[in-house]
């Protein structure tokens, strides 16, 4: 299984961190060892002094597909949660001056914590979904999926005109505004609507 993730499609996010609206999606990925599993423990990795939690719906592929059309995108997942692209930022600001790829900044182990799925909810693209996450019982990040710049089944379309989607894939489809620092002993709850979804504890 591949993640792969959205950046900037959020209009508020890409303002508090001063980067220009995107034409198309901007994607990049992570690999299986980024999936934090249950049950294991959230370290706060050693080689970064900026940790950034982003909370962002994380969709399931269900069927293997190429050339995907926005209308028929629907057909290719089948679960929605909330997680979590955590980010190096400090490292992702260095690579972006330089303008190297990020993969250090965002692919490192356990930097994809992926709450419990639940099964999507119909018409996605129509009425949305809300999700948010808290920090340390605080809310820190709160969005609607029709805030997206890029909806989801437009997402699917993009992605798999260059990449084949395979049943088990991961969509992160991007990060509202709100993002910052962690440190060890935060706890992050992610919802979707009421439903707590997620749990872990920065150690
Ligand atoms: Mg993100």
């Amino acid at each position: 299984m591949k993640i792969i993730c959205v950046g900037r499609n959020y209009t508020d996010h890409i303002k508090e961190l001063g980067n220009s609206i995107p034409e198309e999606p901007v994607l990049f990925m992570k690999p299986e060892t980024a999936l934090l599993q249950s049950n294991t423990p959230f370290y706060y990795p050693e080689f970064t002094n900026k940790l950034h939690y982003e909370c962002e719906l994380v969709l399931r592929i269900c069927k293997n597909g190429k050339y995907i059309e926005q209308k028929n995108a629907a057909n290719y997942y089948d679960a929605i949660t909330v997680g979590i692209d955590f980010t190096a930022r400090d490292i992702q600001d260095e690579l972006k001056k330089k303008g190297l790829p990020w993969e250090k900044a965002k692919a490192f182990d356990n930097s994809a914590v992926v709450g419990k799925f639940i099964e999507i909810i119909p018409n996605i693209n129509g009425k949305g979904i809300n999700f948010s996450l808290l920090k340390n019982k605080e809310k820190v990040q709160e969005a609607n999926s029709t805030q997206m710049i890029f909806s989801i089944d437009r997402i699917i379309e993009n992605i798999s005109h260059y990449f084949s989607l395979n049943i088990e894939d991961l969509i992160f489809t991007g990060t509202p505004a709100g993002v910052g620092e962690c440190f060890t002993g935060d706890v992050l709850e992610g919802f979707i609507e009421t439903q707590n979804l997620f749990s872990v504890e920065v150690k």
